[in-house]
């Protein structure tokens, strides 16, 4: 991890690549004036009030950028953690950070330990990995204040990232001030925990309280491999915990324990007007209904969350495998038979994650939780069974279903030792040994997205009169491009109590009767501006794109108005409002209202930025949306 300790008061770094790097650069750079006279707060202070209600923001150059001695003002209150950023592929490409940053792309946590780049490297005519400014690599929930006043003083675009895994490019803001939460990732598992306000109303319960910055492997190692608990996560190792809860997030397991953002029980905020708040169900209930699923980068900063942890069960299993069909005829029977076994057999809280259906092919990726290997097989066997009974199917990858102790299920050593193809791990030196990624997940490392959309499949399109519909417009989408179906992404089977505490977070209600997350994604290789692989081509890009579009298009013919998943849906969504949120946008439109009524927080499309400009550096005179919406919940 970066370590700039020791920097304070020497000026602020130009951040590079790794620590070594960084000092060594921290000692060659200039003194910075140190902090100028009294007068700058006062100043700083009398333009809050306009610069808030400011039609643009500024950008470096503009007359009311910060000057020198303010940033380095900045520097010192943040304990010298100010990071002036560069992209590591900005110097010469025989240099040592060009190379090292080049040998890296495809290593999520090297990515992660980077504040000039991003998880994602672009997406085709959306956007582009760039870094912001500057950058608070914040300690401390002070220093996260000191950058949200600055940055409402001095009327800057503000950015937050945590993990840096938004795929619409939300934690990514050239010209901006960005507060980086990654070295905030301390973790600790408490067996008795009460929300603030609720001390002798409310059973204590074993929690996990967490720094906003680390990623879900930090939880998983101290509340399952050390701690032998369960805290509903993500799927993803190195996604980041307070982007996920504030996306809703999802886990494999989510169709027992439901989503992420449910089991929140409370968050420390730093809101617009640099106030630390509590927000759970008591203190700021408003606000804390909001960061469940309400979107990230929106509301605040949050800086510490408290989560639920549940019994763990003895076993986690895997069901995998890939049958291909060799005929038209052949392939739509596989798929109405999955789709058919699928509603009799899993449709039920042990069951999550997902089936891929190609052209010619159905690729399995089940995963389950509190069944016993040889339950497993009895279950699959009648499916199996059919397939090997039909000479028109083969196993591309053999059938297989493995059950392993749940308590190994995100230990890194296990892994490594009992399935080494499976995860990827952290090679760098010094690399904590748990930091692993599943080898499922290398893909989208780095990744340039051509198209990405998803939509919530009602659960009503299981039913027996309604299945053979599903099944001709999943065939018709693979004439265009291959879909996934995420079981563990859509509650409808899920315990009716997951269920209802779902229903009391932002997330699109739509996720409630839903049996699954049809997503439909591609992308190529790393294509960081002046990086090692170039730019993309737009062309064969933009054709991607296209078949993705159409591909979708098929499915919703009996999915209509189906809403997406915030973190996991289209750039160019035009109706985002209601598909990402549904009848509950007006309820959070109101919780941002009241807590940034100025908008010092943006992201594209997230919630108040009708307000302004894409960028997020220019308000808009009437905001289109309000009046000509239609919730579809
Ligand atoms: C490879 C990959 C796998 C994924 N797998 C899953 C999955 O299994 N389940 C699932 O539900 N989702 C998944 N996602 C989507 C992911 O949950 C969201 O993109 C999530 O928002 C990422 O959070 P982050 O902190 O890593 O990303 P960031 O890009 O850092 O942040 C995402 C958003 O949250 C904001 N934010 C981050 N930290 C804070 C904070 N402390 N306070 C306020 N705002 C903050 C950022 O400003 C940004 O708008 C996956 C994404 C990728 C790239």
């Amino acid at each position: 991890m970066l370590d700039t300790a020791g920097l304070a008061g020497r000026g602020i770094s130009e951040h590079r690549v790794n620590r070594r790097d960084l000092l060594k650069r921290a000692a060659a750079i200039p003194f910075l004036p140190g902090i100028v006279a009294r007068g700058l707060a006062a100043s700083a202070s009398a333009a809050t009030t306009a610069a808030a209600r400011a039609a643009s923001r500024v950008r470096p150059g503009d007359a009311g950028w910060p000057s020198e001695s303010a940033w380095a003002e900045l520097n010192q209150r943040v304990g010298g953690q100010l990071l002036k950023l560069r992209s590591p592929f900005a110097g010469p490409s025989s240099g040592g950070e060009y190379r090292e940053a080049a040998a890296q792309l495809k290593n999520p946590y090297y990515l992660g330990d980077e504040p000039a780049l991003t998880q994602t490297s672009g997406w085709v005519d959306a956007w582009t990995s760039r870094p912001a400014a500057y950058a608070v690599a914040a300690r401390k929930t002070r220093d996260v204040v000191a950058a949200v006043n600055f940055a409402r003083e001095h009327n800057l675009r503000l950015v937050v990232k945590g993990g840096g895994h938004s795929y619409q490019g939300t934690s990514d803001a050239p010209d901006s001030l960005l507060i980086w939460t990654r070295h905030m990732n301390r973790v600790s598992v408490h067996d008795a925990f009460t929300p603030r306000g609720f001390e002798g109303v409310m059973t204590p319960q074993p929690a996990v309280t967490t720094e906003a910055g680390a990623m879900w492997v930090d939880l998983y190692g101290a509340v399952t491999t050390r701690g032998g608990r369960y805290v509903q996560g993500g799927g993803c190792t190195t996604v980041g915990v307070a982007g996920l809860v504030q996306s809703g997030g999802f886990g494999s397991f989510s169709k027992r324990y439901g989503t992420a953002a449910a089991g929140l029980l409370e968050a420390e905020v730093v809101t617009a007007d640099g106030q630390v708040r509590i927000a759970n169900k008591r203190m700021h209930p408003d606000l804390f209904w909001g960061l469940k699923g309400g979107g990230g980068g929106s509301l605040g900063v949050v800086t510490r969350l408290t989560l639920r942890t549940r019994e763990l069960p003895e076993y986690f299993g895997a069901v995998l495998g890939s049958i291909r069909a060799s005929s038209a005829e052949a392939y739509r029977a596989l798929v109405a038979r999955a789709i058919s076994f699928y509603h009799s057999d899993l449709f039920n809280p042990h069951w999550g994650e997902h089936m891929t259906l190609t052209r010619d092919a159905l690729h399995l990726l089940m995963l389950f939780q509190g069944l016993e290997q040889q339950e497993a097989e009895r279950i699959w066997a009648p499916f199996f069974d059919w397939v090997r009974a039909h000479k028109e199917y083969t196993f591309d990858e053999p059938a297989r279903i493995l059950t392993f102790p749940a308590r190994h299920f995100w230990d890194g050593d296990y892994l490594r030792q009992k399935l080494p193809g499976a995860v990827v791990s952290d090679d760098r030196p010094g690399a904590p040994r748990h930091h692993v990624m599943f080898a499922e997940d290398a893909g989208e490392v780095g990744w340039f997205i051509h198209g990405y959309r998803s939509a919530w499949l009602p659960a009503s399109l299981l039913n027996e009169g309604q299945q053979s519909r599903l099944v001709d417009a999943l065939v018709a989408c693979t004439r265009h491009w291959s879909v996934q179906l995420y079981f563990n992404k859509a509650l409808a089977g899920a315990p009716p109590e997951e269920i209802e505490a779902a229903r009391e977070t932002a997330t699109n209600p739509q996720v409630l009767d839903a049996f699954a997350l049809a997503i439909i994604a591609g992308g190529g290789p790393p294509a960081y501006v002046g990086g090692p692989d170039g730019r993309p081509n737009p062309i064969s890009s933009r054709l991607n794109a296209f078949s993705i579009r159409l591909a979708m298009d098929e499915l919703l013919k009996v999915a209509p108005g189906a809403g997406s998943y915030v973190s996991e849906s289209d750039y160019f969504e035009k109706n985002w409002q209601d598909a990402f949120w549904g009848g509950n946008y007006p309820r959070l439109a109101a919780v941002k209202a009241k807590y940034d009524p100025d908008g010092l927080f943006f992201v594209r499309h997230g919630v108040g930025s009708e307000r302004w400009s894409d960028d997020g550096f220019t308000r808009r005179a009437a905001p289109p949306m309000e009046s000509s919406r239609t919730p579809r919940n």
